[in-house]
Parts: C-alpha cells; structure tokens; sequence
C-alpha cells in the first residue's frame, strides 16, 4: 500500500515517516500544500496523511481541489490541537478521518489501517485468500498458519494483490504501488517478485491473465 504523507513540521515527518515504513507502507513525502496537490493528483496512492496547517497552500484548499476533481481516495488530516473548526472544516472538505496533534503514533496507524480496509470493501483487519492470511496489523503472512518469510517487495506486491482479490491487477498497478516515487520502475522485477511469491505460494493462486496482469484467485470460503 503506498501512502501520501504530507507534513511540513520536520521532526514529525521524520518520525511519520519511520512508522509508516516499519507498518510495510511505502510512502512519498510532501512539505508544502503546493507539491502535496500534484502528488495526490497525479500518483495512485492508497491513503493520504495530510497536515491542515502547510506553507505555501493550506491542507484545505489542498483537499477541497482533489475532491472537487473527483479523487476518491482515503485522506486522514491532522488538525492542530483542540481546534474544532479545523476538524469541522476538514470533514466538510472531504476528510475521511482526524487526528489532533498531539497523537499517538499507533493510533495513527490503525485508524489509517481503517481507512484502507473501508476503501477496499474489507471490514476486517485480516485478508485471508484460502490457506492464506495476512494481518494488517502486524503485517505477518502465514500460510496454514505457518508465518512465510517476504521481503518488503514481495509483501507490496501480495498485499496488493489480496487487497485486490478475484480482480485483475496490472503490472503497472503493481509497479505504482510497491516502488517511490523516484525509483527507478523496471517492469521485469515484478515478474521477479510475481515469481518468487509463486514459490511460496500454494500453486495456481497468482494467475497471469495474458496481456492484462495478474489475478490472486482464492477457493470460496
Ligand atoms: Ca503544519
């Protein structure tokens, strides 16, 4: 899952950005309203941390545009401390959800969790695809209930793949969501991760759907 994480306060971002990293996110970071803008509307991110209070364009007006261009996507906004109207205003720009400075990190995190099993449809904090499980909010992956070791990239990729079950994801869905920003995009190291993943998985669950991408397909329940 890849994560917008726009903050202009330094040592927040930084810690922000740790935490998002260690709960398996990938995450961009913007400083300013004006770069926050274009990111959200130009890159497919899974979830939005975004400050109210930002230089150079307020969180608001930030918000207020992606909706007004019909960008669906969850937004978590961090309101300063105790200040209602923020909160009032944030919501009625499109919030999904608020958090007021200070917070705590793991509160952060699964209202965050929240957000995006809501926007995929899943109710639940674990995605299970038969045999096999995947807790959000550990991020461990167990097969028959024996843990599989995954490395980050392999975890982006089948976490997004189980978030997207029974649907046909493509190469470059998958590309968008498991690298930053600025990395270098080779579309043949998915097939590298789709490969690797195929090992460790019961056969015949990743289905390569020719010319479209792949597809997790999962025994009914
Ligand atoms: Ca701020």
């Amino acid at each position: 899952m890849r994560v917008l994480l726009v903050e202009d306060e330094p040592t927040l971002a930084q810690q922000l950005q740790v935490s998002l990293s260690a709960a398996g996110y990938l995450v961009d970071s913007a400083d300013n309203g004006v770069d926050a803008h274009y990111l959200g509307e130009v890159e497919p991110y899974d979830a939005v941390v975004l400050d109210i209070g930002l230089p150079q364009r307020d969180g608001l007006s930030v918000l207020q545009q992606w909706r007004a261009a019909g960008l669906t996507l969850p937004v978590l906004i961090l309101t300063a401390r105790d200040s209602w109207r923020e909160k009032v205003a944030g919501i009625d720009a499109g919030a999904d959800d608020y958090l007021s400075k200070p917070f705590h990190m793991e509160e952060l995190l699964a209202r965050l969790r929240a957000l995006i099993r809501r926007a995929g449809g899943h109710a639940c904090t674990e995605l299970a695809c038969g045999a096999l499980l995947l807790d959000t909010r550990s991020s461990r992956v167990t097969l028959a209930g024996v843990a599989l070791t995954l490395t980050s990239h392999e975890y982006r990729v089948l976490a997004y793949l189980l978030h997207h079950r029974d649907a046909v994801v493509s190469r470059s869905d998958l590309i968008e969501h498991i690298y930053a920003q600025d990395y270098d995009r080779d579309s043949n190291t998915v097939e590298v991760f789709i490969a690797r993943l195929r090992k460790k998985l019961p056969a015949g669950m990743i289905t390569t759907v020719r010319g479209l991408g792949y597809r997790l397909d999962c025994p009914p329940a």
